[in-house]
């Protein structure tokens, strides 16, 4: 097994497993945050025909080439058309249709002036200046054409995707399955949150950020709840999950203290450690195994390390089993709003918050930072990363931060 390896390492190592989730067919808004599993190619026009984009009369441009503002032409009103609708006639010279937005072009039509270029009866239309053919008509086909290929196997399922899926009628669509995500948190010290403290108890937490952020990068968290440092519970507890789990995620226990039992409960359940330690703060205890085609990883129980090393580690994995193919976070440069003088000689990821003011990003930093503080991550949108023994970082330098939340996507 290696250990103390770089952030570089143990991340080559996780993205190294091909874990992909196989293709399903959902119903299209439950393909949302998914991965397209197929090439989606048009079978039609978009728009299907040719319309008007605004509200106004259609009619021949070869009709108001002498209009002029003192010397108007006038046109005869033979129909009216409404979105949804088709005029079954067709304008001859000397004629117009009122047209609304998203109606289709009547036939004989080249052109249409908008309402407010216009004067009109019930029954006539003044036109005070020339148009030439094809002004404000949308083309069949113009936003997607037959055998476009629309959307591409790999894309990201967002609003625009799923309104596009919609377009071309496909109320079901073929996405990489969600991965199930169990997750389990260990210490003796725990409870479960809707019970009530006693000494020496504090609450699980760790389950819930980590169930949150599994949500949002829309896979499936199963919280499989607390467990006791106890090899044996925690072994039964991961061969349960390695039946029904895509990938396992414990938080506590990974260190080096007399309760720290877990590494040895995922050998004991027959998984091969990867790695343990990486050098980098909050997080260093990080475990990470593999059990077939299944990774596990062991977080450490402090509420910010288990969130930073998820968001370093976990989300790429899940990423990549969903089908995408950019892991990495945005990032930005920033310009630091106060000193951060603290030097250390190791990596770390101190969480910040990072905000837009007249052409520039700022960071600032909560007060707390250490790795057992959750509540300062409350308000905060990034992190920045130290490499160690460097700084110190003065109020005004210019840093990179990492956007959370924010997965690069093309
Ligand atoms: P460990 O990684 O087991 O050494 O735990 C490190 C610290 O995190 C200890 O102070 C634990 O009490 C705390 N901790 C462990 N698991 C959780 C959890 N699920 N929720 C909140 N805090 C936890
Ligand atoms: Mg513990």
């Amino acid at each position: 097994m290696r250990s103390n390896i770089s952030l570089e390492e143990a991340l080559d190592i996780l993205l190294q497993q091909n874990f992909k989730t196989e293709a399903i067919q959902v119903p299209l808004l439950d393909s949302l945050d998914s991965v397209l599993a197929e090439d989606i190619i048009s079978d039609m026009n978009m728009p299907p025909f040719d319309k008007s984009p605004l509200d106004g009369y259609a009619l021949r441009s070869t009709d108001i080439m002498a209009a002029t503002k003192e010397d108007p032409i006038i046109l005869r009103v033979i129909d009216y058309v409404p979105a949804g609708y088709v005029s079954s006639k067709t304008i001859q010279q000397g004629e117009a249709i009122r047209i609304m937005t998203g109606a289709k072009i009547p036939m004989g039509a080249d052109v249409i002036v908008r309402f407010e270029d216009t004067e009109f009866t019930d029954t006539h239309v003044k036109i005070f200046d020339f148009l030439p053919t094809g002004s404000n008509i949308s083309r069949m086909g113009e936003d997607i054409k037959t055998g476009d290929v629309v959307l591409q196997n790999g894309c990201i399922i967002n609003a625009p995707e799923i309104g596009i899926l919609a377009t071309l009628g496909k109320s079901f669509v073929q996405v990489y399955r969600k991965p199930r995500v169990a997750i389990l948190s260990t210490g003796d010290e725990l409870v479960e949150i809707q019970h009530p403290l006693v000494d020496g108890k504090i609450r699980n937490s760790n389950s819930y950020t980590i169930a949150a952020l599994i949500k949002k990068i829309g896979a499936k968290p199963l919280l499989l709840g607390v467990c006791l440092d106890e090899i044996d519970t925690i072994k039964e507890k991961l061969e349960t999950a390695l039946g029904w789990a895509d990938l396992i995620i414990t938080t506590g226990g990974v260190s080096v203290g007399d309760c720290d039992l877990v590494k040895e409960a995922f050998q004991q359940a027959g998984a091969e450690m990867l790695f343990w330690r990486v050098r980098m703060k909050p997080g260093t205890p990080i475990a990470v195994a593999k059990y077939n085609n299944k990774l596990i990883f062991g977080l450490s129980g402090n509420p910010a390390a288990a969130y930073i090393t998820f968001e370093q580690f976990v989300r790429p994995v899940i990423l990549k089993m969903m089908g995408r193919q950019k892991f990495n976070l945005m990032k930005v440069e920033a310009i630091l709003e106060s000193d951060f003088k603290k030097m250390s000689g190791q990596n770390r990821f101190v969480r910040a918050h990072t905000y837009y003011k007249e052409g520039s990003y700022y960071t600032r930093f909560p007060e707390k930072h250490s790795s057992g503080v959750l509540s300062s991550l409350s308000g905060t949108n990034s992190l920045f990363y130290i490499p160690g023994n460097t700084g110190p970082y003065l109020a005004g330098n210019k840093i990179v931060v990492q956007l959370l939340d924010h997965p690069e996507v093309l």
